[in-house]
């Protein structure tokens, strides 16, 4: 091995002018020559460094040994051939700092020593780990608001996401993503829609944002939020894209309970309003009516011909009917006002309705069996009012000269969720064509003067059970009997 000192000024010059700290060593790591840069990197003395070896810069720990390997590995390259690695150099005050160690042979004249240039990698490590870092925090934010990110080379067509797009997707085959791939993730009715959307933005090369659905592996549907941006070429054309997307499902869904809530709390307020008017500004006039026909029947009645006597009655009548059809009308608006659910025996409430109907029944012969029935967590005037109205109508619509028989069952449903009730009778019937009719308010298939009515009950009943998230329907035969089925949800 050659002596420094028998190395020409001028290649030592050249070494000296490196901008960065260089020191240069012999296969034992020994230092035999270090640049002033060496001083302003680790605090040393250069030429103290001299004799000393690369571990009072590089200590043991921080891989010197790795240099010791380099140093042989390089030895018999040639000069252009470098090797790099990132360790740990020592400051003279004891600091430990990222260092970038580039090794290098040297002419001839340097005899087999070889240079290692060393850099402060400090800078690029402490901006490294903020990248690190950032990238950590968007991952977490992407994960709380359920987003990922995607960037699509349009020349490759390469696809490239974030991890938390691929939770977002469901999917776990990380990497190797094309554009078309992306198609098999499209729920199948938007593929033509977002095909479109795409080819829309590049023609205007305007990302316009808009959402599809996703069909993921387990078949579950997932609504997304596509929002990007679109980057050309010095040529104008279209070469990639960049964009957020979200899952917004759950929004869509809360937003749409919203929706209902304002909805249905509006009907509320509308249906609170007409009952006002109509218990009010309706009402008052008519009873006033009832009041002058009473007292004009009592002061004048006895001097009017038979005629205008019946012309006075039948105004009567008229107006009694009215009040009871805006009473009528004032109950069924009343039902969808808000309530607290309470436990309800169906059996004691099918028992207090044959109670108050016992006069009825007892006139009309009518014979009610009632199967043992469920208690459910409802609303139970509502529920009284529900049965009254189904048996009464049984007992009313009966075919003459036939015993009425009403019978009152119930099961589970088949979905656990609440129960099935039958109400079935030997009446008249209802013609197939109007089944679909009699729910609806002030519906009547008879005139008054056949089977008298309002057309209230059924409309009222099926206000009742959609109180209770329920269903109302009949079947019927005309001359054989009817069978009127709910549902109540608890
Ligand atoms: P109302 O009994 O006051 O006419 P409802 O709303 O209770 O009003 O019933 C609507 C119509 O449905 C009745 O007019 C009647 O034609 C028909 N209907 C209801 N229940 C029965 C039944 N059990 N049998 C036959 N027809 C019925």
């Amino acid at each position: 091995m050659n002596n420094i000192k028998s190395v020409s000024h001028h290649h030592l010059s050249m070494l000296e002018s490196f901008p960065c700290a260089t020191v240069v060593i012999d296969d034992k790591g020994e230092i035999h020559y270090a640049n002033h840069q060496v001083r302003e990197l680790f605090g040393h003395d250069p030429n103290g460094l001299v004799g000393q070896t690369l571990e009072t810069l590089i200590p043991p720990k921080f891989g010197k040994s790795q240099i010791d390997n380099l140093v042989s590995d390089i030895r018999d390259q040639p000069l252009s051939q470098l090797k790099n690695t990132v360790l740990h150099g020592n400051h003279i005050d004891g600091q430990e700092f990222p260092v970038k160690v580039k090794l290098t042979t040297l002419p001839i004249e340097f005899g087999g020593l070889v240079a290692a240039v060393i850099s402060d990698e400090s800078r690029k490590v402490n901006i490294e780990n903020e990248l690190i870092r950032k990238n950590h925090l968007l991952n977490f934010a992407e994960e709380i608001v359920g987003m990922g990110h995607w960037q699509w080379d349009l020349r490759t067509n390469d696809v490239i996401w974030s991890d938390n797009l691929y939770k977002v997707f469901g999917r776990n085959e990380v990497g190797g993503l094309k554009y078309d791939t992306y198609f098999s993730y499209v729920h199948p009715d938007d593929i033509e829609y977002v095909t479109e959307r795409v080819q829309t933005s590049i023609a205007d090369k305007k990302f316009h944002h808009f959402f599809h659905k996703i069909l993921l592996r387990d078949g579950r549907v997932k609504t997304i939020h596509l929002v990007g941006q679109i980057f050309t070429n010095d040529n104008d054309e279209v070469i990639e894209m960049v964009g957020t997307c979200q899952d917004v499902t759950e929004n869509l869904k809360n937003e749409e309970l919203l929706r209902n809530a304002s909805i249905l709390e509006a009907k509320s307020t509308e249906m609170e309003q007409f009952a006002y008017i109509a218990s009010h500004d309706l009402r008052h006039p008519l009873l006033t009516i009832i009041n002058y026909i009473k007292a004009f029947d009592e002061d004048f009645g006895h001097s009017l011909t038979d005629e205008a006597k019946e012309y006075l009655n039948s105004i009567s009548q008229s107006a009694d009917r009215m009040d009871k059809l805006i009473t009528g009308l004032l109950e069924y608006a009343r039902l969808s006002q808000k309530k607290q659910r309470e436990t309800v025996d169906c059996n004691e409430v099918v028992k207090d309705v044959i109670k108050d109907l016992s006069a009825t029944i007892e006139k009309q012969d009518a014979k009610i069996i009632t199967d043992p029935l469920p208690v459910i967590d409802g609303y139970e005037m509502e529920m009284h009012q529900l049965f009254q109205n189904i048996i009464l109508n049984a007992i009313k619509f009966r075919k003459k000269k036939i015993t009425p028989v009403i019978h009152i069952k119930s099961q589970k449903m088949e979905t656990g969720e609440g129960y099935l009730f039958e109400i079935n009778d030997n009446g008249i019937g209802i013609p197939e064509k109007d089944l679909g009719k009699i729910f609806s308010i002030f519906r009547r298939l008879h005139e008054n003067e056949e089977f008298e009515g309002y057309g209230l009950g059924l409309a009222n009943c099926k206000k009742i059970v959609e109180l209770h998230h329920g269903k109302i329907w009949a079947q019927s035969e005309v001359g054989i009997g009817s069978s009127f089925y709910f549902t109540i949800k608890t």
